[in-house]
């Protein structure tokens, strides 16, 4: 075995992570509200660094600071980075299970420090404890971010971790407490201590990758959403018909474009106030959608003005869902909001003639026809020939 110099291997454990710190702490400043740990993530790397640099001093401070503080901070550390990982993915933090793991690690850590001086009971108490948080990291990252490809990388680094934790305990234990001490150079405290170096430098990069990942995935979803609705707006809507159009094109089919207007809607406004209207287009939103083919795409046009694009339909198809939709407003059933219409314009093309301009020329010359005729109706523009 190489003579590893562990003190400068633990040092590094303790840069890396506060150097993180110092960069979640700035960049979690500018973050959204709603993605939530970054801060405890931040003060958990803190601590953790602040717990290694002390290990690392072993022998040159007292020991109630290289042994009690230095491990209980390592707890408090890795546990805040377990709250942190919990609060990121909606979930309760477990703080009785983190209060349990410190006040197991304070009891025995100093009963083996002062009362009855044991290397290897410490070490098989720090391993179990970290293993068991270790763990549950591993656990929330796999399961609760599988989706999102750097929490899984990240929980794999943790189930490593947890891993190489527990080799450490079961080796401490098999060899009756012995080989135990800090900077032994037996190959699987080497093993521990250095996994731990890259762990540190890797685990504080992973975090802030996956609060970058899910600040990118957000902005993403808003620069593509209506923010009352959450349908698509305008711009999102022309890429869909765009990427539509194409497909189409290839493999031959028809566009169908509904236009929908919501009837009398200043008038819904002037009554009931803009707000009770604001209700009512995410009401008209909700309750249209749940009428729709799975195949489509729905957006809000602007205002209080709706368009749908239903790829692959024939005409008399498109009418019967502008038909659902239309008959499911005007039914209005929960009573807890006023009575409302909407009317439907309808244009279908095949997609060499499909372009956003002529369909929604088409659309909007058979919605101002059912404006004319009445209001709370369907009809389909003159260019469409039904069997
Ligand atoms: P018609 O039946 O002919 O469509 O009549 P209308 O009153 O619905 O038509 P008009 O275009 O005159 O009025 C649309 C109204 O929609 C005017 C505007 O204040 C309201 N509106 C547009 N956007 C919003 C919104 O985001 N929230 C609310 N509450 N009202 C909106
Ligand atoms: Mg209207
Ligand atoms: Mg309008």
């Amino acid at each position: 075995m190489p003579a590893f110099d562990l003190r400068t291997v633990i040092l590094m454990s303790s840069v890396m992570p506060g150097l993180m710190a110092l960069v979640m702490f700035s960049l979690g400043r500018g973050f959204p509200t709603n993605i939530r740990g970054v801060g405890n993530w931040a003060s958990g790397a803190l601590i953790v660094s602040a717990s290694a640099l002390l290990l690392a001093l072993r022998g040159s401070v007292p020991d109630w600071l290289s042994i009690v503080a230095a491990n209980c901070g390592m707890i408090v550390g890795t546990g805040l980075w377990l709250t942190g990982s919990q609060r990121f993915f909606g979930l309760l933090p477990s703080w009785r299970f983190l209060v349990l793991m410190l006040a197991i690690g304070v009891t025995a850590l100093s009963w083996m420090t002062w009362v009855h001086p044991s290397v290897g009971g410490r070490t098989l108490c720090m391993t179990a404890v970290l293993a068991l948080i270790y763990g549950r990291q591993s656990l929330v990252m796999l399961r609760y971010g599988r989706r999102e490809s750097s929490a899984v990388f990240l929980g794999a680094m943790f189930l490593v971790q947890t891993v190489v934790t527990f080799a450490r305990f079961v080796t401490t234990f098999g060899a009756g407490f012995a080989h135990a001490e800090l900077f032994a150079s037996d190959a699987v405290q080497v093993l521990y201590l250095t996994t731990g170096a890259l762990m540190s430098l890797t685990v504080t990069v992973g975090f802030l990758l996956v609060g970058m990942d899910r600040l990118r995935t957000q902005l993403e979803q808003q620069s593509f959403a209506d923010p009352l609705t959450g349908l698509l707006n305008r711009r999102a809507f022309l890429t869909a018909h765009q990427e539509e159009r194409e497909t189409m094109m290839r493999t031959g089919g028809l566009l169908s474009l509904l236009l929908i207007d919501l009837d009398h809607f200043k008038a819904i406004n002037d009554t009931f106030g803009h707000a009770k209207g604001d209700d009512i287009l995410v009401d008209f939103s909700q309750r249209a959608a749940s009428m729709l083919p799975r195949h489509h795409h729905f957006a809000r046009w602007g205002g209080e003005e709706f368009a749908v694009l239903l790829p692959g339909l024939n005409p008399e198809r498109a009418v019967e869902v502008a038909e659902a939709v239309r008959a499911r407003i005007a039914g209005n059933d929960d009573h807890l909001l006023p009575d409302y219409t909407c009317s439907i314009g309808i244009a279908c093309k095949a997609s060499g003639d499909a372009t956003i301009e002529r369909l929604v020329k088409d659309a909007d010359e058979a919605l101002y026809r059912a404006k004319h005729n009445g209001r709370n109706c369907t009809e389909v523009s003159d260019q469409v020939i039904l069997l």
